[in-house]
């Protein structure tokens, strides 16, 4: 019998003492959950198998095994609870990843194109596969729905499926699903557990705090999947440092060696490249601003006023695009490149390398390749006048050819 009458007293103490807040090097155990081990594995199963449907996975032995490899030596500590853990990599553009209860996982082709190494890669990873060894999908799910999960843990006992049963109250997979989105207290959780899981595989777990840092930062004009499914639980550099402090020493040097190739392989796979975006259509529409104006993919649309300031985003969802404007340097009136420097630190985004000059409109002018971007600045009577592009770049150089400046 998994649920004994007076149970709900226990749920109410088990909710109040987990609101405490966890200090670093405290244990890290699942929360109170309705569902059995056997059961996580048997939902992730059967929700694998839709997702299977769904997604479909990169055709490259190479690029299945490195995840794989990867995912493994994270999944293989004795942290991660022992689960069947796999690990496949799906042709998708946007910037995710998410792990099943029970472990299986699926890492975005768009999320391989954006790392920046082995470290970080594994860092997605133990944080998905903490998730997993936490059991956090099925806790959401137990204190979403307390009164439905017995009837249903019976019916399945009767035969039916499980996860088929679960959708059928609204547990699925789909966008906002309590087994894939996660609270802060989770997150938080993951964070810890996942640090423990890399500095056990031997890779610095800071990578892990970086990368969701870097993405928050650069991500977009909208969060990318993968943030908006794990929500920031704020200082997480500062967090994965005190649970390392709690470790035993290691040396963090840890790389299959591969991770070069790995991206080169991706490079060939066809529509591997963080995109997201609707591929610009071929024919372009102009855009007047406030002595401005360019062109931009007549698939797109465009979000504010027609005058100063202008939006374009491509795919809202992903929140690609363009966004145009003028910027007035702190210092004033200095040269191209300061006032570059200044709004790049205004902005928060992180430039790759030295701005190279171009063109535009006849106008001296800096182009600054970001994170996941470009940044191009002109300085104008107006101010600094800047176009900052987040996505891929097919589009890019049409775009900067087509600006003209005093309409
Ligand atoms: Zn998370």
């Amino acid at each position: 019998m998994r649920w004994p009458g007076k149970c709900l007293p226990v749920v109410l103490a088990v909710s109040m003492t987990l609101s405490a807040a966890r200090r670093p090097g405290d244990p890290l155990k699942p929360g109170y959950n309705l569902f059995s081990r056997d059961d996580d594995v048997q939902v992730g199963k059967e929700a694998a198998a839709e997702i299977r449907q769904r997604l479909p996975a990169v055709q490259n032995p190479f690029l299945q095994e490195y995840i794989a490899r990867v995912g493994k030596r994270i999944s293989a500590q004795s942290e991660a609870g022992g689960y069947p853990y796999t690990f496949t990599l799906v042709n998708e553009k946007s910037i995710n990843a998410f792990a099943l209860p029970g472990g299986p996982a699926f890492v975005f082709t768009g999320l391989l194109s954006i790392v920046d190494n082995e470290a970080e890669l594994a860092g997605v990873l133990a944080h998905e596969t903490a998730h997993v060894a936490l059991r956090h999908g099925t806790h959401q799910a137990t204190n979403a729905n307390l009164i439905q999960i017995p009837v249903i843990l019976a019916s399945v006992l009767a035969g039916n499926s499980l996860f088929g049963q679960l959708a059928q109250i609204g547990i699925g997979v789909g966008a906002n699903s309590v087994l894939l989105k996660f609270s802060r207290e989770s997150e938080i959780e993951a964070d810890a557990l996942g640090t423990h899981l890399m500095a056990q595989a031997g890779y610095n777990p800071i990578e892990m705090a970086h990368f969701f840092e870097k993405l928050e930062a650069h991500g977009g004009p909208q969060l990318p999947q993968l943030l908006s499914d794990h929500p920031n639980p704020g200082n997480r550099v500062r967090a994965v440092d005190a649970e390392i402090r709690t470790l035993p020493r290691r040396s963090y040097g840890f790389v299959t060696g591969d991770f070069e190739r790995a991206q080169r392989e991706l490079g060939k796979t066809p529509a591997a490249k963080a995109a997201g975006l609707r591929e610009p259509s071929g024919s372009y529409r102009q855009l007047k601003g406030r002595k401005f104006s360019f062109s931009y993919p007549d698939n797109w649309q465009t979000v504010g006023e027609p005058r100063a300031d202008s939006v374009i985003i491509g795919n809202p969802q992903d929140g690609y695009g363009i966004i145009a404007r003028y910027f007035s340097p702190k210092h004033g009136r200095t040269d191209l490149r300061a006032a570059t420097d200044d709004l790049v630190s205004r902005l928060r985004v992180q430039p790759r390398g030295s701005p190279r000059r171009v063109q535009a409109d006849g106008n001296p002018a800096l182009v600054t390749q970001l994170f996941n971007g470009e940044l191009l600045t002109v300085e104008r009577p107006e101010g600094l006048f800047y176009l900052m592009w987040i996505g891929p770049n097919s589009a890019w150089d049409e775009i900067v050819n087509s600006i003209r400046f005093g309409n």
